[in-house]
């Protein structure tokens, strides 16, 4: 089987439809969604309904997604990424609002096969950043494969016997082999607000065949996404960081 492996959309459509595009000569079995499919970007309608579209789906939410769509009023939440929410919750139409409402809490398991979870499969809003979550996580849980989201910086963490290991994902598609024996957590990175310094979507793939994750790395048109974000009058931040990839 191999899984489309999607995380933090956050409405960016520009960056979605590069994804997409890429992908679209690929043979996929099922699309997987981490959360945060809304909040940030300016396309929150268009982005659900891409996504709604991608059947098989498998998607559960994120932390913005039960802000925008109103399960929690986001009290956490800085001023610049609260202003998003409300603005988003007023636009969403009720068919997409109800339809992010619903979306499943993580951790699900997919096909047997592998968890996803948006945070960690231990609370949805906790964040993985470096090794003493992952090993944290490893030891709370049992699963062999997960992916995560939320952190908007892609990365695997490997677990072997006697040691964890930290792998930083580099180039337009960066494939690597899952060993036997070691238990993995991954993040295919973020489609609409990448964090780890580089501007390009970032998503992955599953090979449950081959045992492959690859993640890739895509261009898209940064300069319309910022400008629909500023016409909108979302705050300016939103536009500036999608140039920078922070
Ligand atoms: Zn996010």
């Amino acid at each position: 089987m191999r899984y489309l492996i999607l995380s933090d959309i956050h409405a960016n459509r520009e960056a979605l439809s590069a994804v997409l595009q890429r992908v679209r000569r690929k043979r996929w079995d099922k699309t997987v969604f981490l959360g945060d499919l809304v909040g940030y970007g300016a396309h929150p309608n268009q982005t659900v309904e891409m996504v709604r579209a991608l059947k098989p789906l498998v998607a559960i939410r994120g932390n913005h997604d039960k802000v925008c769509s109103g399960i929690e009023d986001g009290e956490m939440f800085n001023r610049v990424a609260l202003q998003a929410a409300l603005w988003t919750r007023q636009r969403l139409t009720m068919q997409n609002l109800r339809w992010l409402y619903r979306l499943p809490e993580g951790p699900v398991i997919v096909d047997g096969a592998f968890a996803i979870a948006h945070g960690t499969p231990i609370d949805e809003d906790a964040y993985i950043f470096g090794e003493i979550e992952a090993l944290n996580v490893f030891r709370q849980t049992t699963f062999p494969l997960c992916f995560f989201g939320h952190s908007h910086f892609p990365v695997v963490f490997g677990l072997s016997p006697d040691a964890i290991h930290t792998v930083l994902t580099e180039g337009s598609a960066f494939r690597f082999r899952l060993e036997p024996g070691m238990r993995y957590l991954v993040n295919p990175g973020s489609i609409g607000q990448p964090r780890d310094g580089n501007p390009l979507a970032s998503f992955g793939m599953l090979d449950t065949d081959t045992r492959t994750v690859t993640i890739y790395r895509v261009p898209y048109r940064i300069e319309r996404a910022q400008q629909r974000i500023l016409a909108e009058g979302l705050p300016r931040p939103l536009a500036d960081r999608l140039a920078l990839g922070r």
